[in-house]
């Protein structure tokens, strides 16, 4: 793999990471791009202790363009997007209007005050882009172009663990337009907090409970209880088990641990790395087939007609602080309940964080079985 840092023309960051040594990456950013200037803060929920972004500055943001002005796709036939090349592997590049950015640490001043806790967005937001290819998915990567991306979350998650402030890096997709996907093109974002993100905060808290408890570690503990009742078990590799957990929040939700525990993307060894592509792969194929095939025999909805199953696929890392029984794994759920419905975030789980799931895990499982390649 090579790795070459570059600059947009306003003074952006944006690494290419070539599968071919001999890769050159010299094209130049010939747009006229002034510097913007993220001013976002964190503010603390006394309530509940959450933390949450105020990221103002953002509104202007590019919209659902038209596929011959994307962004993501190289710069071509003298269209000028993101990305100067006239094509590339893998690329990352820092988010135009980023949610989090160091930048603010300048602006914005903090706050200790117990009722009114706020601190500068400081952090970063970066764009992954899988593919030069506008019309694929992750699903439709060769294994060897899946394990570039990952190199480069890993190479991301070193990086940007790195600087000054940033708790926690988390990489993810947002995969479908119903997910609120703005560019169709396949692509992921990451996020380098300067908090442990709530989610995170919550299963340290289990961990803490359960190690008190037990002596023992939460997720250890946890993945090989799945392994050994495997109900609930979608895949198992040498390296890697998914499974559906036991209390899954959607339709459709497979957790992806590394069978040995690991904090982070960076701490995964050559045979945990060269297993990975090919599990998520098919994972993410299986995901593809779930509803395909919920119309045909009804002789009402060809089968054709149905759109990508939508999916969030999130990565969980350790965060630098309190972080050392937490378990590096995939969370990949869909929104989707079956063809034509989705799951929305209604009352009862935006209201109160309380999920009601119409699909049993169990069930969930069997499905995600049937669909196996
Ligand atoms: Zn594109």
């Amino acid at each position: 793999m090579k790795k070459t840092t570059t600059k947009l023309a306003d003074g952006r960051e944006l690494i290419y990471y070539d599968a071919d040594d001999a890769a050159v990456r010299d094209a130049a950013d010939p747009r006229p791009l002034e510097p913007t200037t993220a001013l976002s803060e964190i503010r603390r929920d006394p309530a509940t202790g959450d933390w949450v972004t105020v990221a103002a500055h953002r509104q202007g943001r590019i919209y659902h363009p038209p596929a011959d002005e994307c962004p993501l796709c190289p710069s071509r036939d003298g269209r000028l997007s993101e990305v100067p090349a006239s094509d590339y592997d893998v690329v990352v590049f820092e988010n135009r209007f980023p949610a989090l950015s160091t930048d603010a640490v300048a602006h914005i001043t903090g706050s200790d005050d117990p009722l009114r806790t706020r601190a500068p967005g400081a952090g970063r937001c970066e764009v992954v882009c899988f593919t030069a290819e506008h019309d694929s998915s992750f699903a439709d990567l060769t294994e060897a172009k899946a394990g570039l991306v990952l190199e480069a979350w890993t190479d991301r998650t070193a990086e940007l663990s790195a600087l000054p402030g940033v708790q926690q890096v988390f990489c993810f997709e947002n995969r479908g337009a119903e997910i609120g996907v703005t560019l169709a093109h396949p692509h992921g974002q990451i996020y380098a907090f300067p908090f442990a993100a709530p989610r995170t905060v919550k299963m340290i808290a289990e961990a803490a409970i359960h190690r008190e408890r037990t002596g023992r570690n939460l997720f250890e503990d946890l993945v090989a209880t799945e392994q050994a009742d495997s109900e609930r078990v979608v895949l198992a590799g040498e390296h890697w088990t998914a499974f559906v957990p036991f209390a899954a929040r959607w339709p459709y939700e497979v957790h992806l641990y590394p069978n040995r525990r690991v904090a982070d993307l960076t701490r995964l060894g050559p045979a945990e790395r060269a297993e990975f592509p090919a599990v998520y792969l098919e994972l993410l194929r299986r995901f593809d087939r779930l509803f395909a095939e919920d119309g045909a025999g009804t002789g009402t909805a060809p089968k054709a007609q149905t759109a990508p199953t939508p999916y969030i696929a999130a990565w969980h890392q350790a965060p630098a602080q309190l972080g050392e029984e937490l378990a590096l794994h995939l969370e990949l759920f869909t929104i989707r309940r079956t063809v034509g419905k989705l799951k929305f975030l209604a009352g009862v789980e935006s209201g109160m964080d309380a999920f009601v799931n119409d699909v049993s895990p169990e069930a969930a499982a069997q499905r995600l079985r049937e669909v196996a390649s």
